[in-house]
This record gives structure tokens, sequence and C-alpha cells, in this order.
């Protein structure tokens, strides 16, 4: 059975008026185009084809909602690292994300990463956009491309790289790998009824 089996899309938004009401909770999920976001959404959720899979980087720049219960919400932020949207849309987007992070519903930020590239610029830029106010957890994606030892040492230089801004762990959604302790952190915070900050001790993740 599905992990989420009721889940729908809900929304695109291209402006913040478009947003769902803000009550409930809802996690975020964002990483850098072709990382694997969408594959890693549908994983997670357990319905193939929620959030569409796309050969075209950074095709579109709308915020899709999903709803996963009534009151639990998925955000599928656009992929970045392409600098080929138009120019009205590279406008426009700082106003959305920035609307989005102010929002009560919003309990944490998923960063998809491809686990061969490690962290980079954007994947950066977010962690600053998104922290302190936001937890993270970072999916080291495409894992089944890494040999057991290179994705130790992915997940080793990761965590190094996040210095406890974020939990971390190794993800495949082809392999059906890490996809438990995925849905768990999902499940936490969006069945969190306080958004409390991250404490050091639960920062660790590499291990
Ligand atoms: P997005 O652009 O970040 O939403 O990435 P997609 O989910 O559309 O995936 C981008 C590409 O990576 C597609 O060709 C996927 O088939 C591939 N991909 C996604 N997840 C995995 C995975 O777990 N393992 C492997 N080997 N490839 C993956």
């Amino acid at each position: 059975m599905a992990a989420f089996p009721n889940a729908r899309f809900l929304v695109s938004a291209a402006a913040p008026g478009q947003f769902p009401a803000d009550h409930g909770a809802e996690v975020a999920f964002a990483g850098r185009s072709n990382a694997g976001k969408s594959s890693a959404i549908n994983a997670i959720v357990g319905r193939q084809g929620l959030a569409r899979t796309s050969k075209t980087p950074g095709r579109t720049r709308l915020i899709n909602f999903f709803e996963l219960s009534p009151r639990e919400r998925i955000v599928d932020l656009p992929g970045y690292g392409y600098a080929s949207a138009p120019e009205a849309e590279r406008r426009t987007w700082p106003r959305l994300i920035e609307a989005l992070r102010e929002r009560d519903a919003l309990k944490g930020l998923f960063v998809i990463v491809d686990a061969r590239r490690g962290i980079g610029e954007g994947d950066e830029a977010l962690l600053e956009w998104a922290l302190p106010r936001q937890r993270v957890h970072v999916l080291l994606a495409k894992a089944d491309k890494l040999t057991r030892n290179e994705g130790r040492r992915a997940l080793a230089a990761a965590a190094e790289a996040l210095r406890g801004r974020a939990t971390v762990q190794l993800f495949s959604a082809h392999a059906r790998a890490g996809l438990d302790e995925a849905q768990g952190v999902l499940r936490a915070w969006l069945g969190d009824k306080e958004k409390t900050p991250m404490t050091s001790d639960e920062a660790t993740g590499a291990d």
C-alpha cells in the first residue's frame, strides 16, 4: 500500500496569492534540476506520476502543492541551477519563495542532491534561504549509482559540508533505498504541533 494513498495534486502557484490557506502542515522539496527530486517525491509518497519527472531542465517555475491528507501537504519547488529561466520568471521567483518561507504551515525543507555531485552552490544558497527558520533534511539521491564505499564517502563529505545545519541520508528512488528514513522524517515534521529548532544532536545524521 502506498505510504500516502490519498495524495493528490492541489494547485500550481505562480504568485503567493495562489498558495493554499496557511494552515495544517507542509514540507517543501527543492533541488538542482535533474537531481532526482520528482522521482524522490513519487517514491516517498508512493504514487508514481504524482510529481512529473522531466528531461527538460528548469522547464517550469511554478510551485506545486500536493495534498497528502486534508491538513498535510508537500510543496514541490522548481529545480534550480539553470540560468535559462525567462527574465519575468526570475523576477517573481524570490517573491514566491520569500512568501513560502514565512508560512506557519511550512515545517521543513527536503533538499535533493545528486549523490555523485555532492552539496553545490545552489544547494548552499537554498540552505541560506531556509535556515535558521526551517529544518533541512538532505537526500543524496541516485545513490544506486555509487558503490557502497563511494556512498559512505559521499555521506561523510555531505555531513561535513553541512556542518550540523541539516540531517543527511543516502537515497535512491530507483533502488527504493532510504525510503523508510525519508518517510520517517517527513511524517515526523508533518505531525509536529510546534516547529522546534533543530538541536545539534539531531543534526548529526552521518552514521
Ligand atoms: P528532477 O529534475 O530533480 O525532478 O529529477 P527527476 O526525478 O526528473 O530525475 C532526473 C533524472 O534522474 C531522470 O532521468 C531519472 O530517471 C533519474 N533518476 C531519478 N532518481 C534516480 C535514482 O534513484 N537512480 C537513478 N539511477 N536515476 C534516477
